[in-house]
């Protein structure tokens, strides 16, 4: 039996969700309301259409001449996790075909079924929201519980990780900030650590949905503020 994904929207040749080109699939849904979010668009679970899990798997297999080696398939979103049993599905038909599937998350969903897709997944690129449990919650709009749990678990499994982080100008620049990151990511197998400028690009979505911009007050780091 094939199970079905609400898929927001692909991007084929993504260059930076993972090593290689990616077919990256943007899953619908997301349980956090961060300040600086660029697609407000993907929030709503119930969103977007139902796609069956063969149909993705065969845009995979139409793309592999152009995947190479080393990329594969990136599940992105929104939130990935909060589908997690049918996600837990898609990674295994696309590894019965032999792809390397990554999986962007920002790591706030702990059901044993997320976990389960956390395991599957060949390399997961998680955000860092905040280090501090009570700014990740003024950042995210959600308890931080469920977060430092899948910490805990990515810690325990050793799971390869690219690890993200949006930087803003009087959000998260400074050294406190960064040392407390540092620590943050102590023992987890963290192979690449990506800090992204804040950027605006996003806004006009915000306006067509008529929701409310939390970032507003939000300006771009400085070069300094930006470094590790
Ligand atoms: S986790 Fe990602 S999609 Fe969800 S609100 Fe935050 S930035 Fe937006």
């Amino acid at each position: 039996m094939s199970g079905t994904l609400r898929v927001h929207s692909y991007e084929s040749f993504g260059a930076v969700d993972g090593p290689g080109i990616r077919l990256v699939v943007f899953l619908q849904g997301c349980p956090l309301r961060c300040l600086f979010c660029h697609n407000p668009d993907t929030w709503d679970p119930a969103g977007s259409t139902e796609t069956p899990i063969p149909e993705i798997v065969r845009k995979a297999t139409r793309m592999r001449p152009y995947l190479g080696a080393e990329g594969g398939v990136t599940f992105s979103g929104g939130e990935p996790l909060l589908q997690a049993r049918p996600l837990l599905e898609a990674i295994e038909a696309l590894h019965a075909e032999g792809f390397h599937v990554a999986l962007d998350t920002s790591g706030a969903v702990d059901t044993p079924e997320a976990l389960a897709a956390l395991d599957a997944a060949d390399l997961v690129l998680l955000d860092v929201k905040s280090p501090f449990p009570e700014r990740f919650r003024a950042v995210t709009g959600a308890d931080p519980a469920a977060y430092w749990r899948v910490l805990g678990h990515l810690r325990r499994t050793r799971k390869p990780l690219w690890v993200r982080q949006v930087v803003a100008h009087g959000l998260n620049d400074t050294p406190a900030e960064k040392a407390a990151t540092r620590d943050l990511l102590a023992g987890l197998n963290v192979r690449r650590l990506d800090r992204l400028p804040y950027h605006e690009l996003g806004v006009h979505k915000y306006e067509a949905l008529g929701i409310p911009y939390r970032g507003a007050a939000l300006r771009p780091p400085t070069p300094e503020e930006l470094a590790p």
